[in-house]
């Protein structure tokens, strides 16, 4: 099933081209502040899935081009995201370290936007932003200390995940934190539609130049072990996104820039870039140039 957030907080189950609106028959209360919704419908959903499937074909619908989506998960318990999960990645950055030893760092909730909502440049000069294409994974259960081999138990979809970065050498979550510096869409594809995480492939394009172009297969640090590891430390909650490192082929993007997502059997999204006016800090004064390793 593809569950999707759309205008102003109503819930919906994508169907073919169309949206069929479960807003009522889930209890969701669009006016509701914070939006929690989405956060209990999945903590919820083995029980109303049913109910849902049935109501299904007399739900009111709408096509998809007539909606704007929204982020699916507004308001999570948290986003953990864990760095240099590509070994092409790494040598591209020089990085020394990967995921397997380093663990993983936090973005905030606030970051969050959706397929909808261009991504606002911060206003840096002398620095690049970078997208990063990346594999969400969304939590379906309250857990800690997951083994791996119950990684399957707790995981209950997937969406397409911008880890968008100010290019530096300062603390990484402060130049991942701008607002809509996490774009998460179109919609959550639970996990029993998706064949096998590990082998998806993923793509991203810049104005049509594809930029990146990898298969989860290639994760240094799998699904099983991110959803150990990061259960190992924290409780997970409904609705915790996990996004799950970038492949090769990270790049800048500028105002008037339209990036595009697809990852298989998940879904695609396309998302306009525009620079804005605020955000400079004192600690990005020095101009910085990441020295890419360009990845044959
Ligand atoms: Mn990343």
């Amino acid at each position: 099933m593809r569950l999707a957030r759309f205008d102003g907080g109503r819930l919906g189950v994508v169907v073919g081209e169309d949206i069929a609106d479960i807003t009522g028959l889930v209890g969701g209360d669009p006016q509701q502040w914070p939006d929690m919704t989405m956060v209990r419908l999945i903590r919820d959903f083995d029980h109303v899935r049913g109910d849902i499937e049935g109501a299904l074909a007399g739900l009111p619908r709408k096509p998809l081009a007539q909606v704007r989506l929204e982020t699916p998960v507004p308001w999570p318990n948290k986003i953990i995201a864990y760095p240099v999960n590509y070994h092409a990645h790494g040598r591209e950055m020089q990085a020394q370290y990967r995921a397997t030893n380093q663990g993983f760092f936090l973005k905030p909730n606030s970051a969050l936007s959706g397929p909808a909502d261009p991504i606002m440049l911060p206003a840096v000069p002398g620095r690049e932003v970078h997208h990063e294409s990346e594999l969400a994974i969304i939590i379906g259960k309250e857990c800690r200390g997951v083994a791996r081999e119950d990684w399957q138990d707790v995981v209950f979809g997937y969406a397409c995940l911008l880890d968008m970065v100010v290019r530096g050498r300062e603390e990484r979550v402060f130049r991942k934190a701008y607002d809509t510096f996490c774009p998460v869409g179109p919609w959550i594809t639970t996990a029993d539609e998706v064949t096998d995480p590990a082998a998806l492939d993923m793509k991203l394009w810049v104005n049509g130049d594809l930029r990146q172009s990898a298969n989860t297969r290639d994760l240094v640090l799998d699904i099983p072990g991110m959803v150990a590891t990061a259960s190992a430390v924290m409780t997970l909650y409904p609705g915790d996104i996990i996004a799950t490192g970038t492949p090769e082929g990270v790049g800048p993007v500028v105002d008037g820039d339209r990036i595009r997502i697809v990852i298989d059997q998940v879904g695609e999204m396309a998302v306009d870039v525009v620079q804005g006016n605020q955000g400079m800090t004192e600690v990005f004064a020095q101009p910085y140039v990441p020295p890419i390793v360009k990845q044959s």
